[in-house]
């Protein structure tokens, strides 16, 4: 198929007056975006822009919601106090003041998981890795940690507003490839971001082929966690180096691994554009297989139909649906999150309508800090009504597929908000939840912040 290359530019909060598919909105609206984008990031791009937003349905568009702030994403008495510094002009250092106040009131850090998953190597942490389950190690390159738009709902959000320092990622020594050549038990190593493949072959390629030396045979999986299949498939079709990332992938696979490219995406448009298509083709030409996954967000993705139609495509593309995320208790949570309860029936709704093929994929899942708790269902066990959860992934391996309850509650959103069902007083893995938390090392605690502790892609 022939593409044509496309000029990419990109888009930030000085160029809210220039876009020009902008410049049809009131000035009061083009204002409420600068407010929230000088708390939250905004970047978004001309493909996203010019392909995948359908200008006659703006601001309900789900394209558009999903890159460009909106209003309601800061409470209101933070867009107010915002608001009046921009009205007023006030400086760069003042507004930059209030812009981090405010967003140390939106729990830039969810529940502990600065540090915990971050490994020991010789008894010092290892810079760019985090390892929660037994099986898969995360590695943040320190180049990849941005990406071609910034997903309004992202829980990352912290680093791109430079809140997070980059300690985080890997470091000039590299010792993230030290720990996974002598960590036996690792079997999947999960490149991620941020997105990996902003970054040119070169560099991608510098991280993954040291995997396929001696000493990593137990690698089996080598995955790419990345929404650059959405806001910019060129990227696997007319970059310059579009050709040699594919070689790429195709050296992995003759290599004797698995080549899993984890593609974020939200919705079905995102997945229906020919550049798009074109990209799904050739990543699947390279033998790499293409599972996908998005989180459930309000406004964008909330109804089964949009996930019949998404699932349904990806299966006819040859991708495997894998998970659908419970959106995480951080940033404009309050503006995107869905009760627990209404993501279960959406799943159950949408999961019933695909064939076989599309039910490979799971949820509605929370990336909480014990795990991967999923909402199997919703029942009614001795009069009780309650919520059925079980572990995906969990801490503990032991803790995976038993299924625990918890008190029907129709408005928690996520498992904190959950209470035991049956008078219970804990869930069954709490103590060993709290005594897993005393035995890490102090040392730990010294480490920077960073992402924290989940993965989207
Ligand atoms: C989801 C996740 C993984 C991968 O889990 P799979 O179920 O194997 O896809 C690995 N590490 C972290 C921290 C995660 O959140
Ligand atoms: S959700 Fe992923 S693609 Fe979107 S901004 Fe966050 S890290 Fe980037």
């Amino acid at each position: 198929m022939n593409i044509e290359p496309h000029n990419l530019r990109f888009y930030g909060i000085r160029d809210i007056d220039k876009i020009p598919q902008l410049q049809k909105m009131s000035p009061s609206d083009r204002r409420a975006m600068k407010v929230v984008a000088s708390v939250l990031p905004f970047r978004t791009n001309s493909y996203v822009v010019e392909e995948l937003i359908d200008w006659s349905k703006v601001p309900d568009d789900p394209m558009f919601r999903l890159t460009f702030p909106q209003m309601g994403m800061l409470e209101r008495e933070h867009f107010d106090l915002m608001g009046r510094a921009l009205d007023a002009n006030i400086d760069a250092h003042k507004r930059k003041e209030l812009a981090n106040q405010i967003r140390l009131a939106m729990n830039p850090h969810p529940a502990g998981q600065k540090s915990a998953n971050v490994p020991m190597l010789d008894d010092e942490p290892v810079a760019g890795v985090q390892r929660k389950y037994r099986e898969t190690c995360l590695v943040f390159p320190s180049q990849g940690q941005t990406c071609h738009a910034y997903c309004t709902f992202c829980f990352r959000w912290p680093q791109f507003v430079g809140m997070d320092d980059m300690k985080f990622a890997t470091d000039e020594a590299r010792r993230f490839a030290d720990f996974i050549r002598r960590e036996k038990s690792l079997t999947d190593v999960l490149i991620t971001g941020g997105d990996p493949l902003v970054m040119r072959t070169k560099n991608v390629a510098s991280y993954i082929e040291r995997f396929l030396e001696p000493g990593f045979e137990h690698i089996q999986t080598i995955r790419i966690g990345t929404k650059s299949v959405s806001y910019w498939p060129h990227r696997f079709v007319t970059d310059r180096d579009a050709d040699d990332l594919l070689r790429l992938f195709e050296k992995v696979i003759n290599a004797g691994k698995h080549l899993a490219i984890m593609g974020h995406y939200n919705h079905w448009v995102e997945l229906d554009t020919p550049v798009a298509r074109e990209a799904v083709r050739r990543i699947r030409s390279t033998g790499a297989n293409i599972r996908t996954q998005s989180p459930l967000i309000r406004g964008i993705n909330d109804h089964s139909d949009v996930w019949v139609k998404m699932w349904d495509m990806q299966v006819n593309q040859g991708c495997i649906p894998y998970y659908m995320f419970v959106e995480r208790d951080t940033g404009a949570r309050h503006y995107f999150e869905v009760p627990l309860v209404r993501a279960y029936e959406i799943f159950q709704d949408a999961i019933q309508r695909v064939s076989g093929l599309g039910r490979t994929a799971r949820g509605p899942s929370m990336s909480a800090f014990p795990g991967k708790v999923v909402v199997d269902g919703i029942t009614e066990v001795g009069g009780e009504k309650v919520f059925v959860l079980s572990f995906m992934q969990a801490r503990d391996p032991d803790w995976t597929k038993r299924p625990f309850f918890a008190k029907f509650d129709p408005t928690a959103t996520w498992l904190d908000k959950l209470k035991p069902a049956f008078g219970e007083d804990a869930f069954f893995f709490e103590k060993d939840l709290d005594a897993m938390s005393r035995r890490r090392p102090p040392e730990l605690l010294k480490v920077a912040s960073g992402p924290n502790g989940a993965v989207l892609h």
